[in-house]
């Protein structure tokens, strides 16, 4: 098909083409001794995005998915009790995984479109006095609804009740893009990928433990051994790894943490807020479609889960979009497959850019029969955007004004 691909799921996201040059390097020897000076550049450069000093960051070849595991291997023994919601595919994928392990669940399942249940968590926690619960799970992002919870509220509630249960969160689709911070909310295990916020390829696991953590791993039983932190610890002290390790993907991870610290980790949260409120504009004014998220406090910053009317497959919307207009868009998965289609708007983006995910995802609405207004979610999306004052990063004058020496 002519012309290029829109690519448009929440994750894997859009490569820049700086990173995608940083990535065309020739295979060089991982125990030269220079080698750990690109170790000694990535992992101080991950603690600024997970915003901690005290945490420390760990790369994994794996995907997020391998770094959930390295979280509770790590820390966990057979039967220990893991508090935590489902409301969507990813936060269910978490607590099966912990079930697989033979950790006893304790699950408080909600409606999907909303997000961790703070309150249930609180007196959940309270009434544990016997301090049988040893790790609280809370997804940060659900990207198969669009939903954002507080994880500094979840913090709190721990806090509260005096537990000392660890805090495992899983920020895969929102670190680098919404704002998370590991001091600040007490976290123990973040768990994060390469393929979303830090606009790599997949194949970068990316995890940051407290101290806390790393001290359960004395006594945790749980079978480990790729995913061993200590083992981790102990190469990347001297800086190196326990073995190849992913060559491109890390020189393409210097690349991405220099694009993030020249807009500013600040500015690229912003950025996040302000086109995903274009987009849901688009969704919620223009084509007068409700989101998944229930209500404004889940609305998330990276990803958009459009509800389809009844009686429409959204699974149809996705592939029109894609056979006719190469724009490719989330699918809904499990329990909302077919009910809704998903718009990724994460990583590497400025508005008109997403236009043409709303472009596209309104033709091919249309097509399969959805009476959306023609233009309409273009129209309200470009109102907001002009509107609003873009952040530096996608103003340029802005960015000058930011940059340009003072004239002498
Ligand atoms: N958690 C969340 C919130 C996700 O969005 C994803 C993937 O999209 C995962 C976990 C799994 O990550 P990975 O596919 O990198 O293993």
């Amino acid at each position: 098909m002519a012309g290029r691909n829109f690519l448009f799921v929440p994750g894997p996201t859009n490569v820049p083409d700086r990173i995608l040059r940083a990535m065309m390097v020739s295979m060089e020897d991982h125990r030269s001794p220079t080698f750990p000076q690109l170790t000694r550049t990535i992992l101080p450069g991950l603690k600024k995005v997970f915003r901690t000093e005290r945490g420390t960051p760990f790369v994994f070849p794996s995907s997020g998915t391998g770094c959930w595991e390295a979280a509770i291997t790590n820390t966990l023994s057979p039967g220990d009790t893991v508090l935590a919601a489902r409301f969507g595919q990813f936060s269910h994928l978490w607590i099966a995984m912990c079930e697989k392990h033979g950790l006893k669940m304790e699950i408080v399942d909600v409606d999907w479109g909303t997000g961790v249940p703070v309150e249930q968590y609180a007196e959940i926690l309270k009434k544990d006095t016997s301090h049988r619960i040893k790790a609280v799970l809370a997804c940060h992002n659900e990207t198969a609804t669009g939903v954002t919870s507080d994880i500094g509220a979840v913090r709190r509630a721990l806090d509260e009740a005096k537990h000392p249960a660890l805090l495992f969160v899983d920020a895969v689709s929102s670190l680098g893009s919404i704002d998370f911070r590991f001091d600040d909310w007490g976290v123990d295990m973040a768990v994060s990928g390469s393929q979303k916020g830090l606009m790599l390829p997949a194949g970068l696991g990316i995890l940051c433990a407290s101290q806390k953590a790393l001290d359960m791993g004395k006594h945790a039983k749980l079978a480990r051994s790729y995913f061993d932190l200590q083992d981790m610890l102990a190469s990347n002290a001297t800086g190196y790894f326990p073995y190849t390790p992913a060559l491109s993907l890390l020189y393409g991870l210097v690349e991405s943490l220099k694009m993030i610290d020249e807009e500013g980790l600040d500015n690229i949260i912003a950025r996040h807020a302000y086109l995903a409120e274009g987009v849901r504009a688009a969704v919620l004014n223009g084509w007068k479609m409700p989101l998944c998220a229930k209500d404004k406090q889940w609305y998330s910053n990276t990803v958009s889960a459009v509800m389809v009317p009844e009686g429409v497959n959204g699974a149809d919307v996705i592939s029109r979009a894609y056979n006719r207009y190469n724009v490719s868009l989330g699918a809904g998965l499990s329990k909302v497959a077919g009910k809704l289609f998903r718009i990724g708007h994460l990583g590497d983006l400025n508005e008109v850019h997403l236009m043409a995910a709303i472009a596209g995802a309104e033709m091919a609405m249309l097509d399969c029969g959805i009476k959306v207004q023609p233009g309409s979610g273009v129209a309200a999306a470009s109102e907001y955007w002009r509107k609003h004052r873009a952040p530096v990063g996608l103003d340029a004058s802005a960015a000058e004004a930011v940059v340009l020496p003072k004239a002498a």
